[in-house]
């Protein structure tokens, strides 16, 4: 499912941000882990300082491992508490709540110096479009699904989820939207499918993809779908419609057809995990 973006939406998404913001203590970020930088709008550190943060690399089933763990490194060293998980299967949930106890140490620590004893710790998830929020939402509300609010006191529709007697976690995520004004933000957000495809003919787009899999992913392509990965992009794009059958009347090879095979093999995993940025690239 895709995400249009108009300005209305963003304001309203905003506001409502804002307005949640206020009521919370931890801030649960969650960010693609094939595009820990990509899949960000760094608005949130505006809007959610003061507060503890947790950073959530989600779908890390999707990308490399090694890369999972720098990136948890590389936000760590920023002073996030980061954790990496696969919401969809359900781990590296486990861990979700110790994180989320350290991330918030300093206030239950504050909190105790001012007599506040078991005061739950409030947090809110955010993201983008297609990052995977209510996934997780339901991963974690599944466990623990004692649903409060609609109590007097409560704003009606407001609902907090209560994973233990020390945290609750508002029902409604927060909606960033991605940053895509520089161009190879905006190619790996369409990669992932996070926004529209339209971006780039899907042809295009996926020439834009067979180029970086040539460079970083090498072998890759030549293995999946017999491609010679010495030849250029639009080559191997047709090599793929060959090994994939994608024809169209007359055997004319239909490599819009091969495109969108190959978009989804990426997207589903069936290529292997592939992370699209690295920690090392300067940001
Ligand atoms: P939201 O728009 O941020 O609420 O995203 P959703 O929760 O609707 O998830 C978007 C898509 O990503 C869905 O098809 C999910 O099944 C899928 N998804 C969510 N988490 C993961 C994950 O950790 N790994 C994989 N492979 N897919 C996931």
């Amino acid at each position: 499912m895709h995400f249009q973006w108009y300005p209305g939406h963003m304001t309203k998404a905003k506001r409502m941000m804002q307005e949640n913001i206020k009521l919370i203590d931890l801030v649960i970020e969650l960010v693609d882990a094939r595009i820990p930088i990509s899949s960000r709008n760094p608005d949130i550190d505006e809007l959610g300082k003061h507060k503890a943060r947790l950073i959530v690399l989600n779908k890390a089933d999707l990308a490399q491992d090694k890369y999972n763990d720098a990136w948890m490194e590389y936000f760590q060293e920023k002073g996030y508490a980061v954790v990496k998980i696969n919401a969809k299967k359900g781990s590296g949930m486990k861990s979700i709540q110790g994180v989320i106890a350290q991330a918030c140490k300093e206030k239950i620590e504050r909190d105790r110096k001012r007599g506040i004893l078991n005061r739950p710790v409030r947090a809110m998830v955010v993201g983008i479009p297609n990052v995977g929020k209510s996934t997780f939402i339901n991963s974690l509300a599944g466990k623990a699904c004692t649903k409060t609010g609609n109590k007097p006191g409560v704003t009606k529709g407001k609902q907090w989820i209560r994973l233990n007697k020390n945290v609750e976690l508002l029902d409604t995520p927060g909606i960033l939207w991605p940053k895509f004004e520089d161009q190879s933000v905006g190619l790996k957000l369409a990669f992932i499918g996070s926004i529209k495809d339209e971006i780039l003919q899907t042809e295009e787009l996926v020439c834009r993809l067979i180029a970086f899999l040539k460079e970083y992913y090498r072998g890759i392509l030549a293995e999946k779908y017999e491609v010679t990965e010495s030849e250029d992009d639009y080559e191997c794009l047709k090599a793929i419609a060959r090994c994939r059958h994608c024809l169209l009347q007359g055997d004319v090879l239909d490599t819009e057809k091969a495109a969108r095979l190959m978009l989804d093999d990426f997207r589903n995993g069936r290529l292997g995990k592939i992370t699209l940025e690295f920690p090392q690239e300067s940001y």
